[in-house]
């Protein structure tokens, strides 16, 4: 049993001050395979107070030497990259092929385009030609709390912890207690590096304590938050308070419009993009809308990818999908494919219960719903499962229509070779993100969504703005 009680705090690992123990469940297995210490108010205080120490010398600090730490944190990360896959696998369950290329490789991915982002980035110049005698100082916000969810771990805190860094904020991470492994050799990478002591500190805690607690504490800044829309509003309302900046970066109820004219792969596309990392991804295509006219042979071929799929064990090699998270999300994830069910919709693979071959761990069937219609729960809940919902429209209007019909606003889909209707709909859908016949956005492109989806930009440039504070001076002597 792996036991990591300590916290990472002003550059040095120690003891919590008001710990509680907190097993981390091996999601393949149902058994424990680490021990954390949960923290309380004085290891918040502490760490706060270290990054509020830290942060004059890092605001100092030149953007060139802040950028060199962070190019030294991306070597250190791609040395101990294996032991980062491993240990994502064993606290959240993904495919170690999976952790390999995607949960390791984002995070590589995010700090290189914030390393190049912000080389051309002018932090401090001229307001314009006119008036060169009014300046436009780009500082950091101060102390952020960055909090992170389990499902895509350094995705999300190199997306935080990157950006805030080059910006010249220095910062408290407090990961998920789901998997908080990852974030601690995480920690060790940053001390590796050498960053000075307070920049990045580490607090292991829950949402109801440390969450809370960064959240309303009156020497941060900014609360950066990626998770449920559930822990968004209640982290907005303690910030409230203190007024303090909150970035959010929330759930997703993806809307992916397939025309008769899309490309030949674009189903079976959707269907992989919906189970991979079994389904636990916000901007996942989970309501697949289909065209009249190829409704039934869309629902045929998504049933047959959707079988195609296999689910096995994490640390084995291949490109199955693993468990899901924990018990919750199982009983969630189960919940909702009854409630499918119940509600009429047409189940045209998976369903109910385990996998066949398994009687142990959160492994969820890959399942596909048809003849789904807009009022249904499935239709409306973020399931956060292996589980598409595949609904039939007549008209593009009618598409456009459902697709927005949601409180979320995350990613949006369209496959159609009508490069006019892409260019309409891409304008039309209200979502922070849309994805065009599978073609990824730039690196360094924003990632954030609208409406309950969060307000929040990450990534590249724009990733960093949003942990910077504009200064106007006046009366600057020109140049
Ligand atoms: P969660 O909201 O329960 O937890 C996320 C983090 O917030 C954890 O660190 C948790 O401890 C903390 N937290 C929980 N309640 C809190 C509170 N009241 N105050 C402060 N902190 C609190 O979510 P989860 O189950 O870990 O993650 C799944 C959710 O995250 C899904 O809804 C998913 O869509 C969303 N998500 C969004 C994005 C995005 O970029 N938009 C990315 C990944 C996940």
């Amino acid at each position: 049993m792996i036991e990591k009680r300590q916290f990472y705090i002003d550059g040095a690992w120690v003891d919590a001050l008001e710990g509680r123990d907190h097993q981390v469940i091996d999601p393949a297995t149902e058994e424990p395979c680490a021990v954390i210490a949960l923290g309380g108010q004085a290891d918040t205080d502490a760490a706060v107070a270290a990054a509020k120490r830290a942060l004059p010398g890092w605001m100092a600090t030149p953007v060139a030497e802040r950028i060199a730490l962070v190019e030294k944190l991306l070597a250190v990360y791609l040395e101990r990259a294996e032991e980062m896959a491993q240990a994502m696998t064993l606290e959240m369950g993904a495919p170690i092929a999976l952790s390999r290329a995607s949960q390791v490789g984002a995070g590589s991915f995010h700090l290189k385009n914030f390393i190049d982002a912000a080389k051309t980035f002018e932090f401090d110049k001229a307001f314009s030609e006119a008036f060169p005698d009014t300046r436009m100082i780009h500082e950091a916000v101060g102390v952020c709390a960055l909090i992170t969810p389990w499902n895509w771990p350094m995705n999300q805190v190199t997306l935080k912890v990157g950006a805030a860094a080059v910006a010249g904020c220095t910062m408290i991470l407090k990961p998920s207690e789901e998997s908080p492994l990852s974030a601690m050799l995480f920690a060790e990478m940053m001390d590796a590096a050498g960053f000075p002591k307070g920049v990045f500190n580490l607090v292991n805690g829950d949402g109801v304590g440390v969450g809370t607690q960064l959240s309303g504490h009156a020497d941060v800044d900014m609360v950066s938050f990626t998770g449920s829309t559930r822990a968004g509003r209640a982290i907005s309302k303690t910030a409230a308070e203190t007024l303090k900046r909150v970035h959010l970066e929330l759930g997703g109820k993806g809307a992916n419009l397939i025309f008769a004219d899309a490309d030949d792969k674009a189903v079976k596309r959707g269907v992989l993009h919906m189970m991979q990392n079994s389904g636990q991804s916000c901007n996942a295509p989970s309501r697949m809308m289909v065209e009249a006219p190829i409704y039934d042979r869309v629902v045929e071929e998504a049933a047959a990818v959707a079988q195609s799929v296999t689910v096995g064990a994490p640390s084995e090699d291949g490109r199955h999908i693993g468990p899901v998270v924990n018990a919750v999300q199982y009983d969630k994830i189960q919940g909702l494919i009854e409630t499918g069910i119940k509600e009429g919709a047409r189940l045209v693979a998976g369903g109910p219960g385990r996998p066949e071959g398994f009687n142990k761990g959160f492994y969820v069937r890959p399942t596909v719903f048809a003849d789904v219609t807009p009022d249904m729960t499935i239709a409306r809940e973020e399931i956060f499962g292996p589980v598409l919902s595949i609904m039939k429209f007549e008209t593009e209007e009618e598409a456009v229509e459902i697709a927005n019909d949601t409180p979320y606003g995350l990613t949006n889909y369209v496959q159609s070779t009508d490069t006019e209707r892409r260019h309409r709909l891409a304008r039309q859908l209200r979502s922070g993100m849309v994805e065009m016949n599978g073609k990824s956005r730039a690196p360094g492109a924003p990632f954030g969504g609208m409406k309950q989806s969060g307000n929040g930009r990450e990534a590249g440039i724009l990733g960093i703005h949003d942990f910077l504070e504009i200064k106007a001076v006046s009366g600057w002597a020109a140049e």
